[in-house]
């Protein structure tokens, strides 16, 4: 059997890394191999040290390992899962000494010579790896907004030119770290605001759907609202065409991809789906699209389609995009 690939973990006993430790259990090509954080947790056990609340049960592998410095990691490959104004500092530094890194952070999401990726959708965003001068690489995910906003209009451009979107984001609770948003402030509530949040969602997209060099030209507008769900960001969604399509289309895209790629996109066609508690998993990377409809066709315009779009903010949004991130790069070797 093919030995495994040893991955060092940055910001291990956040939620972004308490899901890497899970999704990595019983990975076919990579091993958790170590885990470190805060110079406050250092030298502690794993399994002392974090607040575990994950889903899914800590596995006693990572549990018995000892918590180490971010600038100690030996593995060549790190899945950073740091506080973007650390990762600013350390994943340079580490890019600089040979190590892959593939982070979860803003902080270089936007970088010129930084691919920001959606494996399914623009791998050949790989490309801008040559212009990186470090021995070892930076690899960004997207926001974990931007990825079900994205990773859903991707397909539909066989549809046309893409004028305008208009987003609203539904944004669970484990978006904001622990102990993020505290239940006073939320619980039967809804906060219309979340920091940088809708600049992120903006730009990312254009990035993500443009060439590795140039963004895509189309509007974004976007507003975020944190809602009391635990896990899962929906996004409700108007594209605007610059020539007239209708909704059965947007639905035949969006089944004929689910066909070809399961593991990305989920259609529902139920007028009550998809929703967080219903229809996620706690290991779910699949983009949930549902409510695909015709926009107001009373003026005789027929060029907008809505529809929502929903998944695990951790999963596909986080840990999950930055494994398969890396599963994409060593496959593109
Ligand atoms: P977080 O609160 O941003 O990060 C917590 C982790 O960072 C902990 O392991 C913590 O270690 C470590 N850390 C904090 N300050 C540090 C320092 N000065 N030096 C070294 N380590 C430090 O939690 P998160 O929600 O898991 O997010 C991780 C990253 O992923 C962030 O950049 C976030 O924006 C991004 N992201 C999050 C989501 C999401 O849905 N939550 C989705 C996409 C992207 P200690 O326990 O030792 O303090």
């Amino acid at each position: 059997m093919e030995k495994k690939i040893a991955v060092a973990l940055l910001g291990a006993t956040g939620p972004v890394g308490q899901k890497v430790i899970t999704l990595l259990e019983n990975h076919p090509r990579f091993v958790l191999a170590e885990v470190a954080a805060s110079e406050g947790s250092v030298g502690q056990l794993y399994g002392e040290r974090v607040q575990w609340k994950n889903e899914v049960d800590l596995p006693a592998s990572a549990a018995r390992m000892k918590i180490i410095p971010l600038m100690s990691v030996q593995s060549k490959y790190v899945i950073s899962a740091l506080p973007a104004d650390i990762a600013q500092d350390v994943e340079p530094a580490l890019a600089k000494r040979g190590h892959i890194v593939c982070s979860n952070a803003s902080a270089f999401r936007m970088d010129h010579q930084t691919p920001l990726l959606i494996p399914e959708v623009n791998l050949d965003h790989l490309s801008l790896l040559s212009k990186q001068s470090w021995s070892g690489k930076i690899l960004t995910n997207p926001n974990c907004s931007t990825v079900f906003l994205a990773g859903a209009l991707a397909p539909l451009r066989v549809l046309g030119e893409f004028d305008h979107v208009s987003v609203v984001t539904m944004q669970a609770l484990s978006g904001a770290g622990y102990p993020g948003v505290s239940a006073f402030d939320l619980l039967g509530n809804l906060i219309p605001h979340i920091g940088g949040e809708e600049d992120k969602i903006r730009l990312e997209t254009k990035k993500i759907l443009g060439t590795a060099e140039v963004p895509a030209t189309f509007g974004v507008t976007v507003h975020v609202h944190r809602v009391p769900v635990v896990h899962g960001h929906t996004v409700a969604v108007h594209l605007k065409f610059k020539t007239p399509v209708s909704a059965e289309d947007a639905l035949r895209v969006f089944q004929e991809t689910e066909s070809k790629f399961p593991d990305f996109i989920k259609v529902h066609t139920a007028q009550d789906r998809p929703q967080p508690l219903r229809d996620l998993h706690p290991h779910d990377m699949r983009i949930h699209v549902g409510r695909i409809k015709q926009g107001d066709p009373s003026n005789g315009v027929k060029d907008t389609v809505g529809f929502i779009s929903l998944g695990h903010n951790l999963v596909r949004g986080a840990a999950g995009a930055a494994i398969s991130i890396l599963d994409a790069y060593l496959a593109s070797l």
